[in-house]
């Protein structure tokens, strides 16, 4: 370990940067990392959710290579290019009709929520949004405006409003959190909130950041009809569950709903900068006016856009993500009845989470053996990290190219590192 430290201070410690290990990485292939004293890391996290297939994907790195000799040069802002115009078209098809209208594209999730926030009150002149408490939808101001991630405090937009999201765990059964999160909306809306003045709802179909919530049956159709009941934009965040991730392409389609607008990012471009939002083009018209940005719509991650999009397709990612996540789940769950610290595993497809407490009655939240387990499963060659308003998730958002002996090696090593934790061995 103070071998690590020493490497740290040397090199990694430059990084104005969030990292959780003291390591840099000098390559990559499919859902291993190498480290640069040649460590072969299992990687659980493929950089949160956005290395969808795997690292140095053939597919994204030919198409990547093709674009920069064919379109380098090709222009991205006055002109449209062909990646582009190919990749709105294969987007606009993979949304409900309601949403088939444009396509913006960005460099991330950030600046593609931000631009939706700003053009939902444009477009409708509502000057209300509400989305979740523990919501994460980005790091730019316009993006935090929006959040209600604990560490996001201080940027909330005047006109936002925060809902809980309903914690199946935390209220002790689905129905219950189901009820208690929907009284809590119509309560809103008959008191402080006139549903009039609301010009989005930002939604996340499982709240990732927040400790990878996964909503009771039954929630967002309800949220869905009291949307359209007072002709409030639905908004799906599918930034870092959606593309195949939670074992169906959108995963708002796990609630049987269908959004306005749809916001992909992260795991778009394989590991290349692109965001898209896809909406009715009377509202995706504003976007034209708020977020003009020199190298977006840039060709060649558009060109590995499309090349992650096909290889789900092709290669048929979102049956492996649902495959191999449900080997995934259960070895957790089979963790979870020997491991004491761990309270509660949940999720979907490859977007799985586990919560940890230092009691299973009390359900006081494990924050500091969240993170030694974080680096103990780094030491033993395992990447992770961890989320939730309390710190205490672990979070699983391997590469949907994950093989069940893959997901079966990441347990093996978690079980070890959960064990020392619990014994105090680091
Ligand atoms: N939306 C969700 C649901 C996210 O999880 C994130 C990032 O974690 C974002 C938006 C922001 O995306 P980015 O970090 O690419 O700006």
């Amino acid at each position: 370990m103070s071998d690590l430290y020493a490497r740290e201070s040397r090199s990694v410690s430059k990084m104005a940067h969030l990292r959780f290990f003291p390591q840099a990485v000098v390559g990559g292939s499919g859902a291993y990392l190498t480290g640069d004293d040649g460590r072969q890391l299992l990687d659980f996290a493929a950089s949160w959710g956005a290395v969808s297939l795997g690292h140095s994907h053939p597919a994204v790195r030919e198409a990547v290579n093709r674009a920069l000799s064919d379109q380098a040069g090709a222009s991205y802002l006055s002109t449209a290019n062909e990646s582009c115009v190919l990749l709105a078209e294969k987007l606009l098809s993979l949304v409900p009709e309601r949403a088939r209208g444009r396509v913006w594209f960005g460099h991330s999730g950030s600046d593609a929520n931000e631009t939706v926030a700003r053009m939902v009150v444009a477009a409708t002149g509502r000057p209300r949004i509400l989305a979740f408490s523990g919501a994460y939808h980005g790091g730019t101001v316009g993006s935090m405006a929006v959040s209600g991630h604990p560490a996001q405090q201080g940027a909330r937009a005047e006109g936002l409003t925060l809902v809980p999201y309903p914690n199946s765990y935390a209220a002790g059964s689905p129905e219950a959190a189901k009820d208690t999160a929907l009284a809590h909306l119509e309560r809103l809306f008959a008191t402080e909130v006139p549903p009039e003045e609301v010009a989005a709802f930002f939604i996340e179909p499982i709240q990732s950041d927040g400790g990878m919530l996964v909503p009771p049956d039954g929630y967002f159709k309800a949220v869905e009809g009291l949307c359209r009941k007072h002709g409030i934009l639905l908004v799906s965040d599918e930034v870092k569950v959606g593309l195949g991730r939670s074992g169906r392409f959108n995963a708002f389609e796990h609630s049987g709903i269908e959004p306005d607008i749809v916001v992909f990012g992260k795991g778009l471009g394989g590991g290349l900068p692109i965001s898209a939002v896809v909406g009715p083009e009377a509202i995706m018209n504003h976007a034209v006016a708020f977020s003009l940005q020199t190298v977006h719509g840039n060709p060649v991650c558009a060109a590995a856009a499309l090349a992650v999009l096909r290889a789900i397709e092709h290669d048929h990612l979102v049956e492996n993500a649902e495959r191999t996540g449900t080997v995934l789940r259960k070895a957790l769950d089979r963790l979870a009845a020997r491991q004491t610290l761990i309270g509660n595993v949940r999720g979907r497809g490859l977007a799985l989470g586990v919560e940890l407490v230092t009691d299973r009655v009390s359900r006081e939240p494990a924050a500091r053996q969240t993170a030694l387990t974080v680096y103990r499963a780094f030491q033993l060659g395992l990447v992770l990290y961890y989320v939730g308003v309390r710190s205490n998730v672990l979070e699983f958002t391997p590469p949907l190219t994950l093989t069940e002996s893959q997901a079966q090696e990441g347990v093996a090593i978690l079980d070890q590192a959960l064990a020392d934790v619990a014994a105090a061995r680091v």
